[in-house]
């Protein structure tokens, strides 16, 4: 099997009926660059830039931020690399921005959240990768996005960097889609909204679970919640791709839930474009892929979003469809 996954590494991601999809890899720094290439990786789907800021002693610097940034861009060569803005709180931590003490730090100040309001960390950021975006194809997306306005204002502090190094002459690229994480179920209720002012989403199914089922994606003793294939997670999953279709926009995945076997015959169905996934899963999924029918999918997935009740009965529905 493994030696058949390597023939594809430079292969496209092509289903049994010739439609296109793009499989992509996540990476946590430009030092996993290397990887997602060797395993074939269309794009990067989803950089966590936290890493930088959690690998650091201090804040980054705008410097370290773009060399870092430049490197992943460049090393991709020219193919699309998604990169999140800082992501932290939560389980996530800096030892040098000491956040307040909560009591439920998954629903408290993180992510966007701080970006929006330690506008000098979001700005730096921001600076970097525009910078950088001259040495390579960047997209930029904002994580935990609930509302219209969030997405307004972090898109309004990102067009006034934009504006202020074009004036200033600095290379920045001409084109750079500006996206959202799809993963608060608020958001995925309104994508309809939200579609209007994004380039593109990107669903994480890792917290779209967590929130949805309000069970903390870390703690064992509810984590049999932990359900992709609900029929709840699967409709805001086709909310969130039919209005991004809608508006003439592109939808991907870069939670858990991309790169796995039972996941991806109903993402398929549902008409999901891009799937980002951990290196190491990417050519097991392209040659899952190559042998799925777009049309059988898509009976499958009408199923599991009408007619299926439990977790189970998408996964029974799945495995009798795709013989896994
Ligand atoms: C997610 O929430 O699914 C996601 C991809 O982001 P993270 O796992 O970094 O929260
Ligand atoms: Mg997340």
């Amino acid at each position: 099997q493994k030696a058949e996954w390597e023939k594809l590494k430079n292969e496209k991601t092509i289903t049994k009926d010739g439609k296109s999809f793009i499989t992509a890899a996540n990476i946590g720094t430009p030092n996993d660059v290397p990887a997602a290439v060797d395993n074939g990786a269309e794009a990067v789907g989803l950089f966590r830039s936290e890493f930088l800021y959690m690998d650091s002693a201090e804040l980054p610097t705008e410097d370290e931020q773009f060399k870092a940034y430049k490197a992943a861009l460049e090393g991709m060569n020219g193919k699309q690399v998604v990169v999140r803005t800082m992501d932290i709180g939560g389980d996530k931590h800096l030892s040098y921005l000491p956040l307040p003490e909560e009591m439920n730090p998954f629903l408290g100040y993180r992510a966007i959240r701080i970006s929006l309001d330690r506008q000098d960390i979001f700005r730096t950021q921001l600076r970097a990768l525009l910078r950088a975006s001259h040495y390579g194809n960047l997209a930029i997306m904002f994580p935990m996005i609930a509302t219209v306005n969030e997405f307004k204002q972090a898109k309004a502090i990102y067009e006034e960097e934009r504006q202020k190094l074009i004036d200033a002459g600095t290379p920045v690229a001409d084109k750079i889609e500006v996206g959202m994480m799809m993963e608060i179920p608020a958001a995925a209720v309104i994508a309809d909204k939200l579609a209007k002012y994004a380039d593109f989403f990107s669903i994480g199914t890792n917290d779209l679970i967590q929130y949805s089922m309000a069970a903390d994606r870390g703690n064992e003793h509810v984590s049999y919640l932990y359900q992709p294939y609900n029929p709840s997670i699967l409709r805001l999953v086709k909310r969130t791709i039919d209005a991004a279709h809608k508006e003439g926009k592109w939808a991907g995945m870069c939670g858990e839930a991309a790169g796995d076997p039972i996941m991806v015959p109903v993402l398929l169905g549902l008409g999901l474009d891009e799937y980002s996934m951990s290196a190491t899963s990417i050519l097991k999924i392209r040659s899952l892929m190559r042998r799925l029918d777009t049309a059988d999918m898509k009976k499958i997935a009408d199923q599991a979003v009408t007619e299926a009740e439990t977790n189970e009965d998408v996964i029974n529905l799945v495995k009798k469809a795709t013989n896994q």
